[in-house]
């Protein structure tokens, strides 16, 4: 379901960010991508929503190569799949339901569609009950958890989150980790770049480490594997 063929990517700067990435992610999985910073994770993550595009090789997502899409098919690629960011990115003049009726809004969902949907998603994240607030009334917790919920509203096939917890303790890491996991429960796959050495460590699943823009390990129930 997600497939990467002797990806290259080199920016305009010179930097090499994928230098030789060979990889299969299938239907219900969660991989965990770790390695040092600028190693090349966000670059990785970025290909797969074709916010950045390989210099050469295939990036297949769903059958699709979205190295090779035109601009006009990348909110349609976007659609199908569920992105989490570390600082949220919620709208900030929308309260919680507004933010996560939005991606359904956009596309003329039936309305009784969209309600039952934002607070299926909402009971999932355990919001509901501030489904009015806007998100500078919640924490940073809180705000995660309404952009975990607006990425699933749409019934993603992969949700893709880089750094999801990079900006939460570790209290609300873990809160944000078993939704993650619930999500990738019913079904869907979860490519997640962190940092979170204690979680990786304990929820163990894949990890794709990655240096120098190129994959130096891959292991099913691997540690994070640095220090620090
Ligand atoms: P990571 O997520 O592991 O920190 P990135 O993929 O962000 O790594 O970056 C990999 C390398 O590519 C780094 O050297 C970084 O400076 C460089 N890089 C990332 N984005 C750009 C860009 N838009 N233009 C130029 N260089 C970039
Ligand atoms: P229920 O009775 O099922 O709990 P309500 O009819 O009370 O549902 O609606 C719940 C709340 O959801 C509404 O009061 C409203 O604040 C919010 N809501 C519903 N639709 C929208 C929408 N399109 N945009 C913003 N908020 C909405």
């Amino acid at each position: 379901m997600i497939s990467m063929r002797d990806v290259y990517k080199k920016y305009p700067n010179g930097v090499v960010a994928a230098n030789g990435i060979n990889v299969d992610i299938r239907q219900g999985e969660f991989v965990y991508v770790v390695g040092p910073s600028g190693a090349g994770k966000s670059t990785f993550i970025k290909m797969m929503y074709s916010e950045e595009k390989p210099t050469s090789g295939d990036v297949i997502i769903n059958g699709k190569n979205v190295g090779k899409m035109k601009n006009k098919q990348i909110p349609a690629l976007r659609r199908q799949l569920g992105i989490v960011f570390q600082d949220f990115k919620l709208l900030p003049k929308l309260n919680v339901y507004e933010n996560v009726a939005f991606a359904l809004e956009v596309i003329e969902e039936h309305p009784k569609l969209i309600k039952k949907r934002v607070m299926d998603v909402l009971d999932l994240v355990g919001l509901k009950h501030k489904m009015r607030m806007l998100p500078s009334e919640l924490s940073g917790g809180e705000q995660q958890r309404v952009s975990i919920a607006r990425s699933i509203v749409n019934i993603p096939k992969i949700v893709i989150a880089d750094e999801p917890t990079g900006n939460l303790d570790p209290e609300n890491s873990w809160e944000i980790m078993k939704i993650f996991e619930e999500i990738n429960t019913r079904g869907t796959t979860v490519v997640m770049a962190t940092h979170n050495r204690e979680i990786v460590n304990s929820i163990r699943k894949r990890v794709i480490a990655i240096e120098g823009g190129m994959i130096v390990r891959d292991a099913d129930g691997g540690d994070y594997g640095y220090e620090g």
